[in-house]
């Protein structure tokens, strides 16, 4: 089934479900759609209205989203202090304030990943783009 919005040539817009667009057609060539308001039979089809919000919500192309998760790592790099495979050790120690507090970054396994969310740290994980295409 689809939606049409519907017009008469006395501009009144109506909407109208047909099982498909070959169905509205037919119906549309046989004067069988009335104007709700008026009765005229000489429907047309509306420009139907831009779907609202589809661009917000759209996922952001590919290459976007590598463009935004380079932006992301160098922002990760900037402000934070690279520990390489000793992070889920070193988030464990800020996490219990053996050491000073500060942003890290390194890699973790799965394993220690869910360790830590265990016992309630909190990390962030993104998939890590190389910085160029090479
Ligand atoms: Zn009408």
């Amino acid at each position: 089934m689809i939606l049409y919005e519907l017009r008469c040539p006395s501009d009144h817009r109506f909407e109208g479900w047909f099982r498909n667009s070959e169905a509205f057609e037919t119906q549309q060539l046989a004067h069988e759609i009335a104007c709700p308001v008026c009765g005229d039979n000489q429907v047309d089809r509306a420009l139907m209205a831009p779907a609202v919000g589809r661009k917000g919500n759209s996922l952001p192309e590919p290459a976007q989203a590598i463009t935004l998760l380079r932006t992301l790592r160098k922002l990760v790099e900037d402000s934070h202090e690279n520990v390489g495979d000793r992070f889920a050790e070193e988030a464990r120690k800020i996490h219990y304030g053996e050491t000073e507090h500060r942003g890290i970054y390194g890699q973790a396994t799965d394993d220690e990943a869910e360790e830590l969310a265990d016992e309630g740290i909190e990390v962030g994980r993104l998939p890590w783009v190389p910085l160029a295409d090479s």
